[in-house]
């Protein structure tokens, strides 16, 4: 029996709670029409596509034990500007950087592209305050010098005598005090941003007083994220992240986590 079957409306009706299904799914990446997803069966990775970078990113920094909330710590405390560009209505964006170092101002009335880049020595200074009382910035330290070993480079120098008492076992991975907060932070807030999508393409409402078995948004979204095999799936879970959506919303890229 067919796990789960494309609906036929077309979105002829916005308030088609399967058509909401199906768009959530969409968002997260995968093709809600390929056999391998409607069946059940493992994801062939032909027509399904694959679930977005953004999300696996989110969900992997949930997962415990967090290695990739690890990783992201590092790459996050050691930030620092690369590039800038001027973004015209028209035409190609234009490198700015010399000019900007070198004192050209910002413009209020322009606008602009940047890329960072994580450094290690800016990254490593960050976390050596952090290494002794949380146990992430603990795994992303080690993470930071495993990766500079790996390239062939120096261990950052502010993290060397830390590293050395690590390896010998005279320093080790500090207790964890209260709750992992930044690991599902960048999850929940895609869910949030998910349910208001689902509400604006459809004119659901965002919760349903029949709780699991209603056909809101945020049941849509339980629903598309279990089909997708991803965690939290329950509309209980949604509804609770959908409470915090004041401090969820809004996006940085820069956001330390
Ligand atoms: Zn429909
Ligand atoms: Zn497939």
């Amino acid at each position: 029996m067919a796990r789960f079957s494309q609906c036929a409306c077309g979105q002829s009706n916005q308030q088609c709670y399967r058509c909401a299904v199906e768009f959530v799914i969409h968002e997260i990446g995968w093709n809600p029409g390929c056999e391998c997803f409607c069946q059940g069966k493992p994801f062939c990775g032909k027509g399904c596509g694959s679930i977005r970078d953004e999300w696996a990113t989110a969900f992997a920094m949930a997962d415990a034990p967090h290695a990739e909330l690890a990783r992201q710590r590092w790459i996050s405390r050691g930030q620092i500007l690369k590039t800038i560009w001027l973004c015209p209505v028209e035409g190609p964006a234009v490198d700015i950087t010399d000019q900007v170092m070198s004192g050209r101002l910002l413009r209020s009335g322009e606008s602009y592209g940047y890329l960072f880049e994580p450094d290690a020595q800016k990254a490593a200074l960050a976390l050596i305050d952090e290494v002794e009382t949380d146990p992430i910035s603990f795994d992303a330290a080690l993470h930071l010098v495993s990766e500079e070993i790996r390239l062939g480079k120096a261990v950052p120098y502010a993290l060397r005598d830390w590293v050395a008492d690590v390896l010998v076992g005279k320093l080790k991975r500090p207790k964890l005090n209260g709750k992992y907060k930044s690991a599902t932070e960048k999850r929940d807030r895609l869910i949030v941003q998910l349910i208001k999508d689902v509400m604006e393409a459809t004119n659901l409402s965002p919760t349903s007083g029949r709780r699991e078995h209603g056909q809101s948004a945020c049941n849509a979204v339980a629903d598309g994220l279990q089909l997708s095999r991803l965690q939290p799936d329950s509309y209980e879970s949604i509804i609770k992240i959908w409470g915090r959506r004041k401090d969820l919303s809004g996006f940085n890229s820069l956001e330390r986590v």
